[in-house]
């Protein structure tokens, strides 16, 4: 059986719902593959009007006056991206990093919980959560428990090991938080999130999910999931730029029972230009800002996120599945016979936004790809991920790639494999 032609590939492009998607963005040079939207989506066209305007016209012009027109960008973008995440208005505001949010949730749910002293949090997670969990733990002698991570799959809920299993093991009631991502940031397994938080719901856990290779490529609905606190990024799927600022969700009863961040600012305060003498927060997720906002990276995310909503999450899903199905077939036809593994799930129904491949080379193919003109996303020792953005990507794109990569590894340009190297991941 002969897999993916280009023509298949173009006939694809043809029938795509969303084929009028790639036109919106800046794509200056056709003949480049960009399979790295996973990590930064690629610039929306409307982004570069509308920056220009902003610093023109906004900040050029109206200077200090222009402040009235961006003080509430970071509750109303943040309503704009709970839309997406079916999050209700007043729950979600953009601001700081993901990094930061994320200490600020954490901080504010161990002081909201004192009598708990575990937080549970997968050992494969993305680097940076794992370090704001140790350092959260560190900082206030609370204990870490590690969920083993599979490669392929993601953090297990069930078994003893798994997110169940830990929060179970523990002593009742000593676990404050669970933190596990939406969609695996290697693989882009895709957690079964309802089974997640109902685990941890029965352990009396906490659960802060990580929508970062999330956010407007899969659908999720926050408010009918019941987590208590998600963060996220916006320069991947949510295409707001480089460092653009990040999301934070916090559930409204949890905010009415009083939970904050212990870094108080004057972005979260009542009547902020009273200017008052004590700190009196806001209700709702606006509370959780701190100083003055990032105007240009907000703007930014505010047309990346009318993008992905014209679009539909819907559509942009089911596109997204097509894709990785896409992909999948062609590494197997293409790559496979060079010895390159696949390292998602074999489903594209529980894949996110990206597929990742397997090859001891990865970072010497990776130099090579770039030289030919194919920007994967290389996570040493020996994984490429191949970013799938429904919005930009197209078939031919992912078909090309494959091709230059075969070529790229077939010609036996990078090394081999080390005698001895470890088995390669299936
Ligand atoms: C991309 C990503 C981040 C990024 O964090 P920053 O603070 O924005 O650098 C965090 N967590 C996950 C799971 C990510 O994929």
């Amino acid at each position: 059986m002969t897999g993916p032609s280009r023509g298949d590939a173009a006939a694809l492009d043809a029938a795509d719902p969303l084929a009028w998607c790639r036109d919106r963005f800046v794509v200056d040079d056709p003949d480049l593959c960009y399979l790295a939207g996973n990590s930064l989506g690629r610039l929306p066209r409307i982004t570069v009007e509308r920056l220009a305007r902003v610093v023109a016209d906004e900040w050029g012009g109206g200077l200090v006056r222009s402040w009235e027109r961006w003080i509430d960008l970071p509750v109303r973008v943040g309503d704009a991206i709970g839309t997406l995440l079916g999050a209700p208005p007043g729950t979600v505001v953009v601001a700081d990093s993901t990094t930061v949010n994320l200490h600020a949730l954490l901080d504010g749910a161990c002081s909201a919980r004192p009598d708990r002293g575990v937080l549970v949090v997968a050992d494969g997670e993305f680097p940076t959560d794992r370090y704001v969990v140790d350092g959260v733990a560190a900082a206030r002698g609370l204990t870490v428990r590690r969920v083993a991570t599979d490669p392929i799959d993601g953090p297990p809920v069930d078994g003893v090991g798994g997110i169940a299993g830990i929060a179970a093991a523990v002593e009742p009631g000593d676990v404050a938080v669970v933190v596990v991502s939406a969609v695996d940031f290697r693989s882009a397994a895709i957690l079964d999130v309802e089974a997640a938080v109902a685990a941890a719901h029965r352990a009396g856990a906490w659960v802060c999910l990580d929508l970062s290779h999330a956010a407007g490529v899969v659908p999720i609905d926050l408010d009918a999931l019941g987590v208590e606190l998600a963060v996220g990024c916006t320069y991947k799927h949510l295409l707001g730029g480089p460092g653009s600022p990040a999301f934070l969700y916090v559930r409204p009863d949890l905010v009415a029972a009083g939970l904050r961040r212990p870094q108080w600012g004057w972005f979260a305060q009542r009547d902020q230009f009273a200017m008052g003498a004590g700190f009196d927060p806001v209700d709702g997720a606006a509370r959780f800002l701190a100083g003055t906002p990032a105007v240009l990276g907000l703007v930014a995310v505010e047309e990346g996120v009318g993008l992905v909503a014209e679009a539909g999450i819907e559509a942009i899903r089911a596109k997204s599945q097509a894709l990785t199905a896409f992909a999948r077939a062609v590494v197997a036809d293409r790559l496979a016979p060079l010895g390159v593994g696949w390292a998602s799930p074999t489903e594209s129904e529980r894949t996110g936004g990206h597929v990742t491949i397997a090859h001891p080379d990865a970072v010497a193919i990776g130099v090579a790809a770039r030289a030919d003109r194919v920007v994967p996303d290389v996570r040493p020792p020996d994984r490429i991920r191949l970013g799938l953005s429904p919005l930009s990507t197209a078939f031919v794109e992912v078909w090309d790639a494959v091709d230059r990569l075969a070529a790229i590894i077939g010609s036996g340009s990078v090394a081999g494999p080390e005698p001895g190297a470890g088995p390669r991941v299936p």
